[in-house]
């Protein structure tokens, strides 16, 4: 069955695409690997969308997207796409292949790691890339984060709630985090800084035990007791099976127009798989609805 529309991935990006597509009654089918959400449900909560004075936890505002475009008649599928064909408009997936006559990627991004001695190995014990997740697993212990952006912010007022000491460790002297969470992280006694260090080793037995860290401006190498390490050090783009098909910058960010007009007629890109300044669920919001306007137009052009 050839559907109006595909959209890979049910992010923001995806899910608002599937809005503006379902209410210009595209026939519209969504794929997923996934439950719906992408990284946003890798946060507890988010500040900074509007409409929300005080937050809104990440899993009722993703609920609430689903449930509109459930209500459309969107059609979900639960399926990773191993590869696609950008010309004729095909996706394969590990069941099926499916096709349409116009494809919006928003495959999303997933967590950068640091490729130390030990991240790969104490992943899942001790290792995280999500206190929403694993944050309960460490009441009362001493927990580390990585990285200085939004997201270390974010998570480390998060893990404060649990953890009885949170230690972000950055590699420059500053944060590149937003003035509002730097503040906040500020203020809350539990959380402390260790800056210009980059964390080169985690150590353990049967779990993470200690991280070793040195202090670029003495080149000093120190070990540092912790039970966990909460990785943030930003995302990479989840675009490997469009590879050599759609172009990309050199990290795999899909390059996309202001109508997320891709190089392949017919294919669009939408929120954290595109390559852009800013990456806030606000704006792949905005990228989705711009995509599936963008389609519409193709596939009528197209039918004309
Ligand atoms: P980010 O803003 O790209 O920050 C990544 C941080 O990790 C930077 O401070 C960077 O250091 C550091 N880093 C990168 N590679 C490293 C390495 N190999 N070793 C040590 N440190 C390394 O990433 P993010 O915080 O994950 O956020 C990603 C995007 O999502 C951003 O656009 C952010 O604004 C957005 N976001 C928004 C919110 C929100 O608004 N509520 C929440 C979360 C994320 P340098 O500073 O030295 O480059």
């Amino acid at each position: 069955m050839t559907h109006d529309l595909i959209i890979i991935g049910a992010g923001p990006a995806g899910l608002t695409a599937a809005l503006y597509a379902g209410r210009s009654r595209l026939n519209t089918l969504m794929i997923e690997k996934m439950a719906p959400g992408g990284r946003i449900l890798m946060s507890e909560s988010i500040e900074n969308y509007p409409g929300f004075p005080g937050g809104v936890t990440t899993v009722e505002l993703i609920d609430r997207m689903e449930k509109q475009v459930r209500e459309l008649g969107v059609k979900f599928e639960s399926d990773e796409v191993l590869d696609l064909d950008c010309l004729k408009k095909t996706v394969i997936t590990s069941s099926a292949t499916f096709a349409a006559k116009a494809l919006i990627i928003a495959s999303g991004a997933h967590p950068r790691k640091l490729n130390i001695p030990g991240e790969k190995e104490f992943t899942g014990r001790g290792v995280s890339y999500c206190a929403t997740c694993d944050a309960p697993f460490y009441k009362g212990k001493n927990v580390v984060l990585v990285g200085g952006g939004d997201a270390v912010a974010e998570e480390a007022i998060y893990l404060s709630r649990f953890a009885s000491s949170v230690s972000v460790i950055h590699r420059r002297q500053d944060l590149r985090a937003s003035a509002i969470l730097q503040e906040k992280m500020q203020q809350d006694k539990k959380i402390n800084f260790i800056l210009s260090s980059l964390v080169t080793e985690i150590k353990g037995t049967k779990k993470v035990e200690a991280i070793k860290i040195k202090d670029l401006l003495t080149g000093k190498e120190d070990d540092f007791c912790c039970d966990g390490v909460f990785i943030y050090i930003g995302y990479e783009p989840e675009t490997v099976f469009l590879k050599g098909k759609i172009q990309m910058d050199e990290a795999g960010f899909i390059i996309a127009d202001d109508s997320m007009s891709t190089s392949v007629e017919g294919v669009f890109a939408c929120g954290d798989c595109r390559k852009k300044s800013l990456y806030q669920v606000i704006n792949a919001c905005g990228d989705g609805a711009v995509a599936a306007d963008s389609a519409y137009k193709f596939i009528a052009n197209r039918s004309n």
